[in-house]
């Protein structure tokens, strides 16, 4: 995008562009830290409006008892509107988060797809005739909680956005959006496109704001009626302590420190490929990113020489650039966390065998760049190997056999994600179903699909999205017992 500022100065708040009357949030571009735009954000006053006219969207038998495919057919037209802009959402989310063009349009598409995925699971959900114990029609149906919100981190946020949005909206609720403060700018671009499906007043609300301000508001309101929060650890515990108070549910995606596993059988150049990728894609901005990689120790040299050779390779460079795989981090202070944790591994012991540290040269002066970093001769213990990074560094370990593997795999507070490379497939199974995670993937690594559950277990977070489940999510369940009898009851008869 040519323009230096992006026009965006009001929020989309019940149905209407307003100023918010909040703390103003300003977005940089982390490629040169060029000013994006001075958003104003959202105020308590502006978050109890939104919930305000969200309870009156959501209770309106208009939308409450809509039938499923005319409901699906919003969300059929959101999805279209995310496709036609998918080209100035990526520009807004590269400008926003200093994400390549290239990975802000798949965010795009896949948030497009999200939609259309909750509209055609909408349209075939069935609810459940149970089997009587006595003369009822007894059935379990599901029907919307109300009103809603979902909490969004900034490192992915239109698809984010979206595995909130579109389950809640399918389920029948209004919800309500508080994206990250550092990412501010995307989630008013998806209000664009569903005000522009005609979605009614009221039933979507974009508040950005600060997560302490904002954030607790949506929390704690008694009428928010479910909370579905993509953000770090702590702050999902402390969600859940505030949830808990009002018997809430939440749903939370959280941190991780996923395993990537390379047996000695694996076929190497797919093994690093998919390493290399697990970690250094979106600049190991990724809850998922495989950033504790086992190799067995029969090709632990050999595979460690070729994976740092191959990463020394990548290319580092502006969002903008078609050649480009590594971008910048979000913010300079993110790169100085990134470097704190670095500095720590370094007074451990570890030893740099590439990266640790920022890219020199022209290009580079004034983003937020940071080389990809392999440090190896760390334990399993040590800080790099226990701490969440969120940034390009790989921790590189050897595993003796599979017990020895399976026990430094899980031996880690959180539970995400996990590669496994091998040719040899019931290994594969065996070490798959031992470690304690919400999602495993052979020979390859970060391949999603809006169809399959995702989550993950310990500190990485409560709950599961997407799949036909992921709109139930959003859902009360009710038991229903009609007497097919029409007599009186028997107990009661001769009273009457
Ligand atoms: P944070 O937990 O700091 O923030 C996430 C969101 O929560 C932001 O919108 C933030 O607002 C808001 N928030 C902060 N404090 C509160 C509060 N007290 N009450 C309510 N909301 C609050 O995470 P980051 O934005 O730094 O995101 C990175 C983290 O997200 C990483 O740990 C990563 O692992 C995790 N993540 C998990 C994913 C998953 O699916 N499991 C996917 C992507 C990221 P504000 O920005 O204004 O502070």
């Amino acid at each position: 995008m040519d323009q230096p500022t992006l026009q965006h100065d009001k929020l989309y708040i019940g149905g209407e562009w307003r100023r918010g009357r909040g703390a103003e949030i300003t977005s940089n571009f982390p490629a040169d830290g060029s000013l994006n735009a001075h958003l104003p954000g959202a105020s308590l006053e502006d978050v109890d409006l939104a919930i305000e006219r969200a309870q009156d969207a959501a209770a309106d038998p208009a939308w409450r008892h809509l039938l499923p495919h005319e409901r699906a057919s919003y969300l059929y037209r959101i999805a279209d509107g995310i496709a036609q802009s998918a080209d100035r959402i990526s520009q807004v989310q590269s400008r926003d988060t200093g994400k390549t063009l290239t990975e802000t349009r798949a965010l795009a598409m896949s948030a497009a797809g999200t939609f259309r995925y909750m509209a055609a699971t909408l349209e075939t959900m069935e609810d459940a005739l149970t089997p009587s114990r006595g003369n009822f029609l007894t059935m379990s149906v599901y029907e919307p909680l109300g009103v809603t919100a979902g909490i969004t981190p900034w490192n992915s946020p239109i698809a984010s956005d979206a595995q909130k949005v579109a389950p809640a909206l399918a389920a029948g609720n209004a919800i309500l959006l508080k994206p990250s403060s550092w990412s501010p700018l995307v989630c008013l671009e998806l209000a664009r496109v569903i005000e522009a499906a005609g979605l009614p007043k009221g039933l979507f609300s974009t508040l950005p704001g600060a997560g302490s301000i904002v954030g607790e508001r949506l929390v704690t309101h008694p009428a928010i009626r479910k909370v579905s929060f993509t953000g770090g650890t702590e702050t999902g515990r402390d969600i859940a302590r505030k949830a808990a108070d009002k018997l809430m549910p939440v749903s939370l995606e959280l941190g991780g420190k996923s395993p990537a596993i390379v047996f000695a059988d694996a076929d190497l150049d797919v093994a690093c490929a998919g390493v290399m990728f697990g970690i250094f894609s979106s600049t190991g901005q990724s809850c998922i990113a495989g950033s504790r990689l086992f190799v067995e120790r029969s090709i632990y040299d050999a595979f460690v020489a070729k994976l740092v050779a191959a990463t020394k390779r990548l290319h580092v460079g502006h969002p903008f650039e078609a050649a480009t795989q590594v971008a910048p981090l979000i913010r300079p202070k993110h790169r100085d966390e990134v470097e704190g944790h670095v500095k720590r591994a370094r007074d451990d012991g570890g030893v740099i065998l590439t990266g640790g540290e920022r890219p020199a040269g022209v290009d580079y002066a004034g983003g937020t760049y940071y080389l990809p970093t392999i440090i190896a001769g760390l334990d399993n213990t040590a800080s790099l190997c226990r701490d969440e990074v969120f940034g390009p560094v790989l921790a590189v370990l050897p595993f003796d056999d599979e017990a020895d593997l399976i026990r430094q795999c899980n031996d880690n507070s959180y539970g995400l994600a996990c590669g496994i490379y091998t040719g040899d497939f019931p290994k594969a199974w065996r070490v798959a179903r031992a470690i304690d995670t919400g999602t495993v993937w052979i020979n390859t690594y970060k391949q999603f699909s809006i169809s399959t559950p995702f989550g993950g277990t310990k500190d990485s977070g409560l709950g599961r999205e997407k799949g036909r489940d992921g709109i139930r999510a959003w859902m009360a369940q009710k038991s229903l017992y009609c007497d097919l009898s029409q007599a009186p009851h028997p107990w009661a008869k001769k009273s009457l």
